[in-house]
């Protein structure tokens, strides 16, 4: 698949870049041809680079780091005007930039992202790892009695696969009269059928050696599912999310809609029974927390095994540097007596550290009415703290 598409293993490397005495920019532009003109790009480049440059003069950082980061913005904006070309289905643009130390990395990503330049000590990933949690790997395959078609669709990109085609000549009848030689005709091409489908179950448990899907949805008509289901191996079994209303002769862009509202409901069930197990794990006193005051704390401890956040939810607040101490309010760092340095979001900053403790991130979509029960943010924890 394209490899503009960011991976877990890309946020990983972007939190092991840990500069020291740094301020790193991050950039992000929406380049959604729906909402914005390609012919915008120069000046929303322009126009978020210079507001921040002046709220940046405002606060109190050292020439040096200031310097460093204008270089930054030079080369962002350079190369927005001259390199940047809309190809595929681009739709957000995401710069990581930190002159100090030389580091300058681009990712095209298939997801529209909210415009914003963010400077603080480290990347800010928050954006790319709710799009990572987002999105999942999907295979389908859109069958019928003659052709199949098998489909990998990841962040909204598509890649198709070779085809597959049965022998099956003529349409099998349905219904009616048939003397002997119209059943035999008809028992032969329901053997075709059958070794169609089958041919179809071992690509698709070959595609899952390889590439290792998560979902897997299957376009036919409801009366020839159930005849293919149980071809299917049985690791293949627990990946089948259900069928679809689409088939092999469909447009490209109604097959992508189709997966996407499937994978969209999928991810709601999900975040609703995430939620539903940390309120009850809550409840009877389980390993949980909620809250932000308790989050935060819970984080330098080690102790946050799966964060869930409010997709939406920001804070500003103060973090340590050397040891992952975090707070809302200004002062030392309480493990090591350092300054804690302010950040625009603290929740990323937890969201960090939980990744490079191995941890999890579960994103709940804003809407959701019981995040009201975990006051926006909550973890399952490793030990009791
Ligand atoms: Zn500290």
């Amino acid at each position: 698949m394209d490899n503009n598409i960011i991976t877990i293993e890309d946020v990983r490397k972007l939190l092991e870049f840990k500069p020291e005495e740094a301020l790193v920019t991050s950039f992000y532009l929406n380049v959604d041809p729906r909402h914005v003109p390609a012919s915008k790009f120069t000046t929303l480049t322009r126009n978020l680079l210079r507001e921040k440059q002046q709220s940046l003069e405002k606060e109190d950082w050292p020439q040096g780091l200031l310097d460093s980061v204008r270089e930054d913005f030079k080369k962002i904006e350079n190369f927005v005007v001259n390199h940047f070309e809309l190809k595929g289905r681009v739709r957000g643009l995401v710069i990581i930039a930190d002159a100090a130390h030389d580091f300058f990395q681009v990712y095209r990503i298939a997801q529209p992202v909210k415009s914003r330049v963010v400077v603080d000590p480290n990347p800010y990933i928050r954006p790319l790892v709710a799009i990572l949690d987002e999105y999942h790997r999907l295979m389908l395959v859109l069958l019928d009695q003659r052709e199949a078609r098998l489909l990998e669709v990841y962040m909204g990109e598509i890649l198709e696969h070779k085809a597959y085609y049965s022998d099956v000549r003529g349409k099998v009848k349905e219904g009616g009269w048939y003397g002997l030689e119209e059943r035999r005709i008809e028992r032969s091409i329901k053997n075709k059928v059958i070794q169609h489908y089958q041919r179809v179950a071992d690509a698709v448990l070959e595609h899952f050696r390889v590439g290792h899907f998560e979902y897997l949805f299957i376009g036919m008509r409801a009366e020839d599912y159930s005849l293919f289901l149980p071809l299917l191996h049985s690791y293949l079994q627990p990946r089948v999310k259900g069928r679809l209303d689409i088939g092999p002769k469909d447009h490209i862009n109604t097959i992508i809609e189709a997966a996407l509202k499937a994978e969209r409901e999928i991810e709601e069930e999900e975040e609703n029974k995430i939620l539903e197990n940390l309120v009850e794990t809550l409840n009877r006193g389980g390993l949980a927390i909620k809250g932000i005051d308790n989050v935060l704390r819970s984080i330098p401890l080690g102790a946050c095994q799966v964060l869930v956040v409010d997709d939406d939810y920001h804070m500003p607040g103060y973090v340590c540097k050397d040891c992952a101490y975090l707070a809302l309010e200004e002062g030392n760092c309480a493990f090591c007596g350092k300054e804690a340095l302010p950040v625009e979001d603290v929740i990323e900053e937890a969201m960090e550290e939980v990744l490079l403790q191995r941890g999890e991130i579960k994103h709940i979509a804003t809407d959701n009415p019981r995040l009201e029960e975990i006051s926006h943010i909550g973890a399952f924890l490793r030990y009791k703290i």
